[in-house]
């Protein structure tokens, strides 16, 4: 019997270890719960702040109350639980705070009870995620109660990209591999393989959420290579953003054959609307990758110590 390859991805178990926790809903789930919500996303958006743009103006002014956050949150664990995602490793955004009462106990406790309802059915490991545009006072602040509250798994650094002065996250950082957290932080989208450089010396990250603009250098891609630094590649999302032309360009194939560890995940299933099993469909069907190297990579995903 020959087995079909596209049902196999979706039959077999996968691992989403970069996603943003409230965006990760399904575009479908989403307007099943908010029916009433006119809301037409876009298959293109205007780079990074095409898509903040997009957030504020669209999906903010339907995410209004604690049980909005907590509604968008579920469709996304529950959209991963459709795509047979047996872990996700997902950031949970600490400025949501606001929207509990400015406590970050409800917040942490929120968590607790979302990990808790699907523990049957997904290992769900939340990461800390901090926009760098969070007040220094509030990430530390809201960042060390949610350290010592053992509820992470992980860390997560994002926002822009260029131009930016990650020295005052180092501490945080320290206090996350302190509290065996696993560090993770966005760069190399938007911005250049020095970028990438500096802030692995800075960091001393686990994993790169992107960082494929490494490919500009051997250099940047050994540097990655030999610190043992594992990409967490989203091609739907780099698309939609503009970082990449079109998915034949994507650099994925040229870090993979540089011997780089990398995984393929959602970002944000709400906005760019590609499964994981979506994407290795893509990726196999325009023959980037064979079906034994979507494989291989899919199981990279479940590996969290290298
Ligand atoms: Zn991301």
């Amino acid at each position: 019997m020959t087995l079909n390859p596209k049902q196999d991805f979706q039959k077999l178990p996968k691992a989403d270890v970069h996603n943003h926790l409230h965006l990760g809903g399904s575009q479908v789930k989403f307007k099943a719960l908010y029916p009433e919500a006119d809301i037409k996303f876009p298959k293109f958006y205007d780079g990074l702040s095409g898509m903040i743009d997009f957030i504020y103006n669209h999906l903010n002014t339907v995410m209004l109350t604690e049980q909005d956050v907590v509604n968008f949150m579920e469709i996304a664990i529950e959209s991963a639980i459709d795509d047979n995602v047996k872990l996700l490793e997902a950031s949970v955004d600490v400025g949501l705070v606001r929207f509990f009462g400015n406590s970050v106990e409800n917040l942490i406790h929120t968590i607790k009870k979302l990990k808790n309802k699907y523990q049957t059915q997904i290992d769900f490991r939340p990461d800390l995620g901090f926009n760098k545009d969070l007040s220094l006072e509030d990430a530390y602040t809201h960042g060390v109660s949610c350290l010592m509250s053992g509820e992470f798994n992980g860390i997560d650094l994002y926002g822009k990209e260029d131009n930016q002065d990650l020295r005052t996250f180092a501490r945080l950082y320290d206090m996350a591999r302190d509290h065996d957290l696993k560090t993770k932080v966005h760069i190399g989208e938007f911005s250049n393989h020095e970028s990438i450089e500096d802030t692995i010396h800075l960091l001393k990250p686990d994993e790169l959420q992107h960082g494929i603009s490494a490919v500009d250098s051997q250099k940047t891609m050994d540097l990655i290579l030999e610190s043992g630094i594992r990409l967490n590649v989203c091609p739907s999302s780099n698309i939609a953003l503009g970082a990449i032309k079109c998915l034949e360009e994507h650099p994925i194939r040229i870090l993979y054959d540089h011997g780089i560890n990398l995984t393929i995940n959602t970002d944000d299933l709400i906005l760019f609307d590609a499964t994981i099993s979506d994407e290795f469909n893509k990726l196999m069907d325009l023959g980037v990758f064979s079906y034994e190297e979507l494989d291989e990579i899919r199981l990279n995903a479940f590996i969290s110590e290298y």
